[in-house]
């Protein structure tokens, strides 16, 4: 009789709760590692002065029926999930320092037809960038589903860096930031990020967006259910630290921090790529992916503003996202190590009260607010997370909290009557992300640096996770798909998940 193949997956946010279930599902025994102490910590949000909040979902694309993740979630045996859309006309407001203020659409044609009608002169630049983005989209399988690409992903003209490639299409500075705008939801600059991998991240706007109707933590939980339905052997509170392997260079087992040894043949990591190779035998990694890997520097860190306010929401929440940025200042400065984020940009986003108003569930409005910053000023409190934190630290927390919730009602007086309940600084990002710089979505897909590819030089021990193919849900989801695509056969997942749409 043939034995039962054993796998261990390191790490269970959305990437590794994916792969665990993926490889249950298809015969493996699985053991899901996860040194927090519940599964999805970063999907769950928080309870805060008895009121709710989400920490890191707060909207996602491709999640209609027939959307992307929908398929990806209905295949993983996630399907009757409640989703709230938010408004397709009118996603976004975009107000500068200068007061124009412009809406962007959750619909690739409404988008394009507001962009146009802002910007006349403008709109056969729109439409060649907008049709670019869409090709690009397309162009990966695991986005699109469609069995052959539309066009060729490694097209040169989509690896220069996305400020290059909306200069060929506008020198208008409003349009130039507002077609940018997705580089907050990936975290890196456009001076920095490859027009390919922006697209990936934009083109997920383009059939609406919702959000899970009992935020984050629904996801969560569902997830955690389905774990105990297919088996997965679920070890919480304790990290894996040595992947070790045979003489002959293959995979024996997973040591974790309680000394326990997980036999296995194969092994998903979906941890921050820079902690893999002191996990590994020396030698396992060629010298040079140990340095690619150590190299590998986080995208934007962020202030988070958690804000409540009475029974009524400032109306340009309702359903809507808000940024606020100045208009005599690049927007990539916003991505600058230096970047304090006193003066914005200001990302302000509705919270589960404010989209399901009419639920009864909720008596008082939330939002967040996402300040990017650099984390340089927190280096000296790096790694203070597991116990208390030092006295200087809270004071820094403290003071740049209020100076940084007063630049916020300066610059959006709307959000005047919410009060501040609570707030997270980069070293918080690090403490729940296990990102060493406090990247809010770990390494950044720079232009300068190479990301880790699903496969190593270890027969059996494959990467996952936002680093691999791109941040959020989608992109962590789809690394899932990627890396257990090697041990199940890529083409079945696809074509598996097609059915699904
Ligand atoms: C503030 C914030 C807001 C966000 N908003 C959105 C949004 O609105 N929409 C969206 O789509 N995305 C959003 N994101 C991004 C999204 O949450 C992430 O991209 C996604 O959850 C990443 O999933 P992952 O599995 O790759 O990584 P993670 O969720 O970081 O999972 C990796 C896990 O591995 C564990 N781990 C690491 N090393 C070890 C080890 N050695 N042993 C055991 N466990 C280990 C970690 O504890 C962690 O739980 C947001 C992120 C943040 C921070």
């Amino acid at each position: 009789m043939a034995t039962q193949p054993s796998a261990v997956v390191i790490g269970a946010g959305a990437s590794g709760m994916a792969s665990a279930l993926l490889l249950a599902m298809h015969g493996y025994r699985v053991s899901l590692v996860e040194r927090a102490k519940e599964p999805g910590v970063t999907l769950r949000g928080f309870l805060k002065s008895r009121l709710y909040f989400d920490s890191g979902v707060h909207f996602v694309g491709e999640l209609s029926p027939h959307g992307l993740l929908t398929a990806y979630l209905r295949y993983l045996g996630i399907d009757d999930l409640p989703s709230v859309e938010f408004d397709r006309h009118h996603f976004e407001t975009v107000r500068f320092s200068d007061r124009r203020e412009f809406s962007l659409a959750a619909d690739f044609e409404m988008m394009l037809a507001g962009l146009s009608a802002d910007f006349p002169t403008e709109k056969d630049g729109i439409q060649h960038y907008m049709a670019d983005v869409k090709a690009a989209y397309d162009s990966s399988v695991f986005h699109s589903l469609q069995g052959i690409p539309g066009r060729d992903e490694t097209d040169p003209r989509w690896h220069i860096p996305l400020q290059d490639y909306i200069a060929r299409y506008t020198r208008n500075p409003w349009l130039q930031t507002l077609l940018a705008i997705p580089c907050l939801y990936h975290g890196v600059s456009p001076n920095n990020v490859s027009f390919l991998q922006h697209a990936r991240v934009a083109g997920t706007h383009f059939d609406g967006v919702r959000t899970f109707a009992k935020g984050g933590l629904s996801l969560a939980n569902a997830f955690e259910q389905r774990l105990a339905e297919e088996d997965v052997a679920l070890h919480c509170s304790c990290s894996a630290v040595q992947i070790h392997c045979r003489s002959d260079g293959s995979l024996s087992e997973v040591e974790l921090d309680n000394g326990e040894r997980l036999a296995c043949s194969a092994v998903i990591y979906t941890g921050h790529p820079r902690f893999l190779p002191q996990m590994l035998p020396e030698k396992a990694l060629r010298p040079a992916a140990v340095n690619r890997l150590h190299q590998l520097y986080d995208g934007m860190s962020a202030h988070l503003l958690y804000l409540s306010g009475g029974a009524e929401p400032p109306l340009l929440l309702n359903k809507k996202n808000l940024l606020y940025c100045r208009h005599d200042r690049p927007f990539s400065d916003a991505f600058q190590p230096s970047h304090r984020g006193h003066e914005g940009p200001f990302y302000v986003m509705p919270g589960p009260s404010i989209l399901n108003r009419n639920s009864g569930l909720y008596h008082s409005a939330d939002c967040v607010a996402v300040i990017p910053c650099g984390a340089a000023e927190y280096r000296a409190f790096y790694g203070t997370g597991n116990d208390k934190r030092p006295a200087a630290y809270r004071a820094l927390k403290k003071q740049r909290l209020a100076a940084l919730y007063d630049a916020l009602r300066r610059a959006i007086p709307e959000t005047e009557g919410m009060r501040l309940v609570d707030g997270a600084t980069p070293v918080t990002l690090q403490k729940y992300l296990y990102s060493p710089e406090c990247g809010m979505y770990g390494a950044a897909h720079d232009v300068t640096q190479f990301n880790p590819l699903p496969v190593t030089r270890v027969a059996g021990l494959y990467i996952a996770g936002q680093a691999v193919t791109g941040p959020g849900v989608i992109g962590a989801t789809i690394s899932a798909f990627l890396a257990c695509g090697y041990l199940l056969g890529h083409q079945n997942l696809l074509s598996a998940v097609r059915a699904c749409r």
